[in-house]
């Protein structure tokens, strides 16, 4: 555990400990404020993201702060936005468990440090590392768990509402939800 916010960012951005260093522009760390009550996890970066070292850029990333700006939410004031993975999986695919494994403790450093009151897992694969293995998103997506004092939940991946824009409303819907759990927190 590295107690200082600035330390472990430069610590993840000279890693190798797996091999998606080889193959990497940028580490993508996080972006927002170390400060915030609510932390959104993805599980990488993807090429966008890659090239700008700073996680949902691009189309899902415009998608994300518009969802958020609704939910009076952004980036550059009052969330943070890291990933399961801070280098880039080539060809976007799934994280390996290795990689994973490798990676995960960049992740729980800045939960300890960020001490989110909220998670929220962008995608089926952040929600089922953090929240349950068997998380179905398009059946438990918005639903609020507790762990450890820590109010977790899942909700769609940008990226996918981009691919099934019908699932949108339902989005919307886990972020309204998320706005009204702050109140309460
Ligand atoms: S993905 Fe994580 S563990 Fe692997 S090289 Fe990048 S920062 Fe290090």
């Amino acid at each position: 555990m590295i107690e200082n916010f600035d330390l472990l960012r430069e610590t993840c951005l000279s890693c190798k400990n797996c091999k998606l260093w080889e193959t990497r522009t940028n580490v993508v760390f996080g972006v927002g404020n170390p400060k915030a009550k609510v932390m959104f996890i993805g599980e990488g970066p993807g090429a966008n993201e890659d090239l700008q070292g700073e996680p949902f850029v691009g189309r899902a990333g415009q998608l994300l702060d518009k969802m958020l700006m609704a939910v009076d939410l952004s980036r550059e004031e009052n969330v943070y936005i890291a990933n399961m993975v801070k280098c880039r999986p080539p060809q976007n695919r799934d994280p390996e468990k290795e990689e994973v494994e490798a990676c995960i403790g960049y992740l729980r450093n800045q939960v300890r440090l960020i001490q989110p009151k909220i998670i929220v897992c962008l995608g089926r694969i952040a929600a089922c590392a953090v929240i349950d293995p068997n998380f179905k998103v398009t059946k438990q997506h918005g639903e609020f768990f507790e762990r450890n004092g820590v109010t977790l939940m899942g909700t769609f991946h940008p990226a996918a509402l981009l691919r099934y824009p019908s699932n949108k409303a339902a989005a919307m819907e886990d972020f309204f939800a998320l706005r009204e759990k702050l109140k309460t927190i």
